[in-house]
């Protein structure tokens, strides 16, 4: 069938629905969509629901998979098909509690957490000297075994911008360091948090203990202790820390993803697939990372259903065990790796509510109009052009990594990482007014997406990470 015959056909089809084949009145109708979404509080009370009701959820945890029981009744009760969990297994890890005291002469305690994943100390705690690397590479510039008896201490700090681009660096010192540190004969590894505040909270995340190295303790300082070791070292270079930490790896849990879909009207068996992920860390209640994500694509498509029901099918992905690192996103990958084509755009909502300010693509060149068409409905809410490559956020990133189209919606981050990661993630940080403006945001797009003409295809070189 030509275009044309497609355009006419929809038309009679769509008779009554004033034409929405049509560019020009489907912009229009996203136009309406985006009012409804500015005054609509939904969102709000599906993010306050989700952190009140279940609190921090972390991977693998009873807590998550309340948070599953949660997920697919608040799904069934807006009224999305097909919704169901698809199960995975992952290794799961306890936090336990942890103690970090400077030794004589200057005896006081740091505020200290552990990095998920990381082993616990021995009973009693472990004693040694430390040694400050200004960065990561320095400490890949120590002698092997250099650093034997000693735990080593990553002092590097995180640079603050909008695009949260600081943390790509930062996050290094924290995933790859302790089996570094290990390689060098330390006994336990500390870090100055991944993160930009002043208020004396650790930020736990994520570690990747490489398996040819031994296994040892991590964990991260506050900015504020970090600067307080640094200055009790210039003291005494060879100061003592003791250490306790009764964090433990439990084995094979079970974890999931939750979908529910907004079933299309022409092309159902068509995705464009929204993405969040439900899993926590376990000190906050998870409000910024990433219950507003959970909320900013549920009342997306929850919105867009009530407005008018797209020709392809929208649909919400609550991706399990974001945190350490991608399980949930490659077990969706690994499931429905026969039915990828069918995906013509995912996106995903990962990066707190900071207001969206940009759109950068990751999309075949010859779809890049059909794109230009959906920022300039977006334009009003400020958002701007970006770059054109794009992974389309975290989890999703595995999808577009194996050949879906994707765009990633850039948020304002000049804050998130304040609170990312800590005890102060959690509900009244979230701005009610910028979260209302991502979810128009996402609603527009995706009821633009799910009815664009020949659809979107991928890029001509594979995504990679922004
Ligand atoms: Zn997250």
């Amino acid at each position: 069938m030509n275009h044309f015959k497609t355009l006419l056909v929809s038309s009679i089809f769509m008779a009554g629905m004033s034409g929405a084949a049509m560019a020009g009145d489907s912009a229009a109708s996203a136009k309406v969509l985006i009012e409804k979404a500015k005054t609509s509080t939904l969102g709000w009370s599906i993010v306050q629901s989700l952190t009140t009701e279940v609190g921090p959820r972390l991977a693998g945890s009873a807590a998550e998979e309340r948070a599953r029981d949660w997920a697919v009744k608040k799904l069934a009760d807006l009224g999305f098909a097909n919704v169901h969990v698809e199960p995975f297994e992952m290794e799961g890890w306890q936090r336990g509690s942890i103690a970090l005291n400077v030794g004589d002469p200057y005896p006081q305690r740091l505020v200290a957490t552990a990095l998920g994943g990381s082993i616990g100390t021995p009973v009693g705690g472990i004693t040694a000297p430390v040694v400050r690397f200004e960065s990561l590479q320095d400490l890949r510039d120590a002698k092997i075994g250099s650093l034997k008896g000693k735990i080593a201490f990553i002092d590097s700090k995180m640079t603050r911008t909008q695009r949260g681009s600081g943390y790509g660096q930062a996050v290094q010192k924290r995933s790859a360091g302790p089996s570094i540190a290990a390689e060098r004969g330390a006994l336990a590894l500390l870090i100055r948090s991944a993160g930009t505040d002043y208020q004396r909270n650790a930020h736990t995340g994520g570690l990747r203990y490489d398996d040819k190295q031994p296994r040892i303790p991590a964990a991260a300082l506050s900015n504020n202790d970090a600067d307080q070791l640094g200055r009790l070292l210039a003291l005494k270079s060879d100061l003592p820390l003791s250490l306790s930490m009764s964090s433990k790896r439990i084995g094979k849990v079970m974890s999931g993803n939750v979908i529910g879909d907004i079933v299309g009207s022409e092309y159902p068996d068509e995705i464009v697939l929204l993405g969040a992920h439900l899993d926590s860390w376990d000190e906050g209640t998870g409000a910024i990372d990433d219950g507003t994500g959970v909320a900013i694509i549920t009342a997306a498509a929850k919105l867009v259903s009530m407005h008018a029901q797209p020709k392809r099918t929208i649909r919400v992905v609550f991706f399990g065990a974001e945190e350490p690192g991608l399980i949930g996103a490659r077990a969706y990958v690994k499931k429905h790796k026969d039915e990828l084509d069918k995906i013509i755009m995912v996106s995903e909502s990962d990066f707190g509510s900071g207001r969206i300010w940009r759109m950068d693509t990751g999309i075949a060149k010859a779809d890049e109009a059909k794109a230009d068409a959906i920022l300039r409905v977006l334009a009003p809410l400020g958002v701007l052009p970006g770059a054109r490559m794009a992974s389309g956020g975290s989890d999703v990133s595995a999808l577009s990594a194996a050949g879906t189209p994707a765009i990633t919606m850039g948020q304002n981050g000049w804050e998130y990482f304040d609170l990312h990661h800590t005890p102060n993630d959690t509900l009244d940080k979230i701005d009610p007014d910028d979260l209302a403006q991502n979810i128009a945001v996402y609603a527009a797009f995706a009821l633009m997406v799910a009815n664009t003409e020949g659809g979107f295809h991928p890029p001509e070189k594979p995504a990679s990470e922004e």
